[in-house]
């Protein structure tokens, strides 16, 4: 993907081309706009590749978990929709507890999911070592079943919205670096790339882990954290099948499921490396990125009991990015504070690949009809969590990290909400 020139105007620019900005420009140049898509690297080359791919539509609130729900809809019709490839599987999740206030926990997002209309109840035991059959279950108290959860191939998410933008009429723009963004009595006019000057009242910075850097070129602050997150696959091994049901176990914070017939883990340390990209060279990519497997072989010792197969075992990929935490848990989306025609969508959490589909329609549809279709104040990109003081800021993302499938109220306080 290529694209051949960079137009003098654009009704939209989009910043980055990774699941949120490739989602948004699709969406977009589907609802008419001339849209141009930018990015200083290749297309989807940056932490959407990287992805392990898992959907995870039970969430901690209501308004994340209809907005994983539709993206699993959206998942599900991605081909129709966009006239491009995806392999997805849908073996639904396991989520395991073997402590007893996450048995609890459970039992609550079961209520709360049904509420919501999703497919969702407790699993026996026995149930759930057929569901995922490498499963030991002797110390485990309570698993959740979620009947849709899917997984995929991430990278096929952003490049399949950027080519469809592409169809549609959009500029796609790699190695194109945003180095300015132009104001007009502060609102947004343009921005100046490495290939020459784009005019255009509405700019998107979907920029990931460089999402503050490109807010800052406005003069907007977004208070967000990128934080170094790995995956690794073993070699192939005897049974495993792609049918077999992806797995969480809460206290551990360990994710599981089948990979190019091995098995993929990742998961959530206490103490993840943190990074501020304003402190790294221009060219920086996540290639780049330090990597370090003996984080997630401490994450499998940890759930050792429930997942013997990954003593000792070899691995055939290791791979890893910088998703950005915020410091409440939730998305970051709508317009930018006190610069208008400025957008954001970031705030990753690990999870906006598999919900870009939904946020880049939502954001695109705010766009386009100047309202959001719902109530997303909570992830309005000017609250208390996108505010705090640095040093606060940075720790109130470790606990949101290092705590990823815990409850709100079963996590240790922190200043955010
Ligand atoms: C190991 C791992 C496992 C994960 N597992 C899951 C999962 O199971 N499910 C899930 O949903 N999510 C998962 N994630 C998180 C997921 O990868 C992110 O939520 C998602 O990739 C965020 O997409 P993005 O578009 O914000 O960022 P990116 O894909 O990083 O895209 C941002 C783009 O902006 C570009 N850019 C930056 N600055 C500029 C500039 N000045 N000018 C032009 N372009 C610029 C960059 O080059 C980059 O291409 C995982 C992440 C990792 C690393």
């Amino acid at each position: 993907m290529n694209g051949a020139f960079v137009p003098a105007r654009a009704d939209a620019v989009v910043i980055g081309s990774g699941g949120l900005g490739a989602a948004t420009a699709f969406y977009l140049a589907r609802a008419g706009l001339h849209v141009a898509l930018l990015d200083k690297a290749a297309v989807a080359s940056q932490s959407s590749p990287r992805a392990a791919g898992l959907s995870g539509t039970l969430r901690t609130d209501d308004l994340m978990t209809q907005i994983a729900a539709d993206a699993v809809r959206r998942i599900e019709t991605f081909e129709a929709d966009t006239g491009e490839p995806l392999v997805f599987h849908q073996p639904g999740s396991l989520k395991v507890a073997r402590r007893e206030e996450h048995a609890e926990q459970l039992l609550e997002e079961v209520a709360r999911g049904r509420r919501l209309g999703l497919d969702v109840a407790m699993a026996p035991l026995d149930e759930a070592q057929r569901l995922m059959p490498f499963l030991r279950t002797e110390d485990v108290r309570a698993v959740m079943h979620m009947r849709t959860d899917v997984y995929l191939e991430p990278r096929q998410i952003p490049e399949g919205y950027a080519r469809a933008a592409a169809r549609l009429g959009a500029a796609v723009l790699p190695y194109t670096p945003v180095q300015e963004i132009i104001t007009d009595g502060g609102a947004v006019a343009g921005v100046r790339t490495s290939r020459g000057v784009i005019l255009a009242g509405t700019v998107v910075d979907a920029a990931g882990g460089w999402l503050r850097q490109v807010a800052a070129l406005a003069g907007a602050k977004v208070g967000l954290v990128p934080t170094r997150h790995q995956l690794m696959v073993t070699v192939p091994l005897p049974g495993v099948r792609p049918d077999q049901a992806i797995t969480r176990i809460i206290d551990a914070n360990v994710y599981i499921r089948p990979e190019k017939g091995g098995l993929m883990l990742g998961g959530y340390e206490p103490d993840p490396v943190q990074m501020d990209l304003a402190g790294t060279p221009a060219d920086f990519e996540i290639k780049d990125l330090e990597l370090d497997l003996e984080v997630l072989r401490r994450l499998a010792r940890s759930v050792e009991a429930q997942f013997p197969v990954f003593r000792d075992v070899a691995v055939q990929e290791h791979r890893g990015g910088l998703p950005t935490m915020t410091a409440d848990g939730e998305h970051v989306l709508g317009p930018a504070p006190d610069v208008p025609g400025l957008w954001i969508i970031g705030g990753c959490c690990v999870g906006g690949l598999t919900t870009a589909p939904a946020l880049g329609a939502l954001l695109a549809g705010w766009i386009v009809n100047g309202q959001a279709s719902m109530d997303l104040a909570s992830m309005a990109p000017k609250r208390k969590a996108t505010t705090l003081p640095e040093r606060e800021l940075t720790e109130c993302c470790r606990l949101q990290y290092a705590h990823h499938y815990w409850s709100p109220a079963s996590m240790p306080a922190n200043g955010a909400n």
